[in-house]
């Protein structure tokens, strides 16, 4: 079957439909690596105009290709390099096709075999003048722990984020969507909010129907773009404001007071409670979802420096164990 007519870019060479690539390796999708394919070219045409600009020598990092959609759009666009980071080794021979027959594009198409957590963005991505573009229908299994790790890495400016300018254009489920872009108020502000705000302005692009997925997913999917801020609002150490934001949405449903206090042990914790609510001019009894970015920041700002005085609260632990990465959507 030939390609079908494009919109949004150049034409590609004639090859296979992703429908016919997955019917004839015999893709079935495997639960555990969060497998659900986009077949229908706007669908994939739209995600990839959600990223915006993309010029001729821009690098466009893909994660998860799978059978390929997404990475056809991003080839119509000719970015000048793109690199795709995919798990399952039993996408290798459609993914080298595809690079094969995207030859005459003079876009460079790098294929990685591997775990985007483990990806060494700076050893296979040099620095540039140009920009990247970090693109990708995540898998749910993952997502979170993608976004909070790259967050780190562009308060860190490291990694895919040594430029500023390094946008991300991610698909989430759709009640995770709708947390990172939620704004003060909003009842499913949480500390992915949160998070996300300190570093990038997210948007929620366009919401896909399960159904538009094959096989179908459980849920909807929202498509996030998040611009990293010119100026992030903090230079605090992402763990520190990252410990303090746990805390005070730990008890989202309490006066936010409540969380905090339980960042120091319980012999003066109400009384230090009171003293840095007064000193970062924070009203202790909103609820979490009632304070803004920088109000937490304020909060974080005025725990980091009692910290500082006094080293053992650094080492007090409220439950002594860490949460693990999906208790970030409670
Ligand atoms: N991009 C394709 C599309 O939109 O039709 C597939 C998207 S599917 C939701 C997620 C893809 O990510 C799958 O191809 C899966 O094999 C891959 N994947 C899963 N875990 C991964 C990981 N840790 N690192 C890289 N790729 C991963």
């Amino acid at each position: 079957a030939a390609a079908r007519v494009l919109t949004g870019g150049v034409r590609l060479p004639p090859m296979p439909t992703i429908r016919d690539l997955v019917k004839l390796y015999k893709l079935q999708a495997i639960k555990h690596m969060s497998q659900n394919f986009i077949m229908d070219e706007r669908l994939t045409d739209k995600i990839v105009k959600s990223a915006g600009r993309i010029d001729p020598q821009d690098t466009v990092l893909e994660v998860g290709p799978g059978p390929g959609g997404i990475t056809r759009s991003i080839l119509r666009r000719t970015p000048g390099r793109l690199v795709l980071v995919e798990k399952d080794v039993r996408f290798m021979p459609t993914l080298e096709l595809l690079k094969e027959c995207a030859r005459p594009l003079h876009t460079q198409v790098d294929i990685y075999q591997g775990d985007i957590l483990r990806f060494d963005m700076e050893k296979h991505i040099p620095m540039s003048e140009y920009r990247l573009h970090l693109i990708g229908n995540l898998p749910f299994a993952i997502s979170t722990r993608l976004l909070i790790n790259w967050l780190k890495d562009l308060s860190l400016r490291r990694g895919g984020f040594r430029r500023p300018d390094t946008a991300m254009t991610l698909t989430f489920q759709k009640e995770v969507a709708v947390r990172i872009c939620a704004p003060l108020g909003h009842e499913q502000r949480c500390r992915l909010s949160i998070m996300s705000q300190i570093w990038t302005t997210p948007f929620m692009k366009f919401v896909i129907p399960g159904k538009a997925f094959v096989p179908k997913p459980e849920v909807d999917v929202g498509v996030v773009k998040l611009i990293p801020l010119k100026q992030p609002k903090t230079t605090l150490p992402f763990e520190l404001v990252e410990r303090v934001v746990r805390h005070i949405f730990n008890m989202r449903q309490k006066y936010c007071r409540r969380g905090y206090s339980t960042l120091f042990p319980p012999e003066d914790r109400e009384d230090v409670t009171d003293t840095l609510f007064e000193l970062a001019d924070v009203d202790p009894t909103v609820r979490p979802f009632e304070l803004s970015v920088e109000e937490c920041l304020r909060l974080a700002t005025v725990y980091s420096d009692f910290k500082d005085k006094h080293p053992e609260v650094a080492r007090y632990d409220y439950r002594a164990r860490k949460l693990p990465i999906d208790e970030y959507l409670d």
